[in-house]
């Protein structure tokens, strides 16, 4: 099975996980939509994400170039920056992850910047060690870094262009990986095009010309 997770934005809760709905199970970050048979482990439900059976029937009725394979996406990895390549952080043992401490007094209530943490609310390894280390258990405080998803590392792709349409690398790269992926870039350097892959389709937005140049 495909991993859908891959396709989701863990940072945004509409596009955190992927959900099944029919004969088919979907997963999107906003940029880039799948749809695969129905995967029985997706138990997401579709509630209010979009509907990404119109997306793809939407690009499906614009013209488009022919199938192809994905170009390579040219990259490099770095270690990641917040977890120091570790894959995971620690909760803030003094403000509970939250990055500031609430006091009150008869009078009012104060918000103040955890200082342990810096107001981060989670700290690398040797930090967290270093502050709490002789009060408690560093193990119950282990959370996967939301940055690199655990992996430690960070990879940085160059922008990929097809047929006039400009994307980003990293998606060329995720659908590179499936299974005899197939691209059909659309003809209008602003529409959506379309791949496909051996269990499933999906559709990518482009760079918008000019964006962040
Ligand atoms: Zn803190
Ligand atoms: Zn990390």
């Amino acid at each position: 099975m495909i991993d859908l997770t891959k396709f989701c934005d863990l940072g945004r809760e509409h596009f955190k996980e992927p959900w099944s709905y029919g004969e088919h199970s979907f997963a999107t970050d906003g940029r880039i939509a799948v749809r695969t048979q129905r995967d029985q482990s997706v138990s997401g439900k579709e509630l209010h994400r979009i509907n990404i059976n119109s997306i793809i029937q939407e690009a499906e009725s614009k013209p488009r170039h022919d199938w192809a394979t994905p170009p390579l996406a040219i990259g490099n990895t770095y270690k990641c920056a917040r977890c120091k390549g570790e894959g995971c952080v620690y909760e803030c043992a003094e403000c509970n992850g939250l990055g500031e401490l609430t006091f009150q007094t008869s009078f009012n209530t104060y918000n103040i910047e955890c200082e342990s943490c810096c107001g981060r609310g989670r700290m690398i390894r040797d930090a967290w060690l270093n502050t709490f280390g002789a009060f408690h258990n560093l193990i119950k405080f282990k959370l996967e870094c939301d940055m690199c998803c655990g992996t430690g590392v960070i990879a940085e792709y160059d922008r990929v262009k097809i047929h006039g349409c400009t994307f980003a690398g990293k998606y060329i790269s995720l659908i590179g990986e499936l299974p005899a992926a197939q691209i059909s870039v659309s003809e209008d350097s602003i529409g959506i095009s379309l791949f496909r892959f051996d269990g499933g389709v999906g559709a990518l937005m482009p760079i918008m010309p000019g964006y962040g140049e």
